[in-house]
């Protein structure tokens, strides 16, 4: 089988320990527990010998975000011990594709997905853990709960049977990242605690998935317990070309 030149193998390992130790500083400097905070490696476009070395190095989560590109990866890694989430946009005819083979959807974006999700988790007769992805700067880019519809909406899926709602997740603007604007990340601290204090039904409020690698360590410094890094961990992804 093809394998890595060791010196890129060495590269993912020295990644993977620098952003450990930057989430561990930022737990520090805002005085968490370096517990606190979960490493998601986002491995989208990455191959999987790529992935193998990460999960050699102890990556215990790995966020996939096209259901295709997972699912045929997901026969070459040796992810027997670490958690797959999903946390591209899903269409809901895709949602059989997946709901066995990763165990929480962070992209829950719309009550119909979330509706289908329940359906598809009650048929395979599982729970189903997932998060609600919010659209924290307005974009039209992006898809996702408005901040001002998530609380609402949060009410509705937590009565859907056979979903178990964690918590949150979003992608900030970009200019917030590049400037270190930390108002996005602020206001989804304010939205998580204030689902928490909502205390719903069917509910497990422990899950706050927001920063990547150009802006992990402001998100951990307001609240984060989920930072999903892909290029801070594989290098630099080729641009895109054309659908996300
Ligand atoms: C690609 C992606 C990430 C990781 O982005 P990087 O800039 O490579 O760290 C995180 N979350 C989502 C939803 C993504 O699509």
């Amino acid at each position: 089988m093809y394998s890595l030149p060791p010196q890129e193998a060495d590269g993912i390992r020295e990644r993977m320990r620098e952003v450990r130790a930057r989430i561990t500083e930022a737990c520090i400097t805002s005085g968490r527990p370096e517990t606190d905070v979960s490493l998601m490696a986002v491995t989208k476009t990455v191959s999987p010998e790529k992935i193998n070395i990460a999960l050699q190095e102890g990556a215990d989560l790995i966020g996939e975000n096209r259901v295709q590109e997972l699912c045929e990866k997901i026969l070459e890694i040796n992810a027997a011990k670490s958690q797959i989430h999903f946390i591209g946009h899903l269409q809901t005819n895709k949602i059989r594709d997946i709901i066995n083979r990763v165990s929480c959807v962070q992209s829950v974006d719309s009550l119909h997905l979330a509706g289908a999700l329940s359906a598809a988790a009650v048929k395979a007769g599982i729970n189903f853990p997932c998060l609600l992805e919010v659209n924290i700067g307005m974009e039209e880019s992006k898809s996702g709960f408005s901040p001002d519809g998530v609380l609402g909406a949060a009410g509705e899926i937590a009565a859907l049977p056979n979903l178990t709602l964690r918590g949150l997740m979003t992608v900030q603007p970009s200019e917030a990242s590049r400037s270190g604007d930390d108002r996005y990340f602020k206001r989804m601290q304010e939205l998580y605690l204030s689902l928490r204090e909502q205390s719903l039904p069917n509910t497990r409020i422990d899950t706050l998935s927001m920063g990547m690698s150009g802006d992990y360590e402001t998100a951990v410094r307001c609240g984060a317990t989920l930072v999903r890094i892909g290029q801070g961990i594989f290098g630099a992804r080729a641009k895109k070309t054309g659908t996300v």
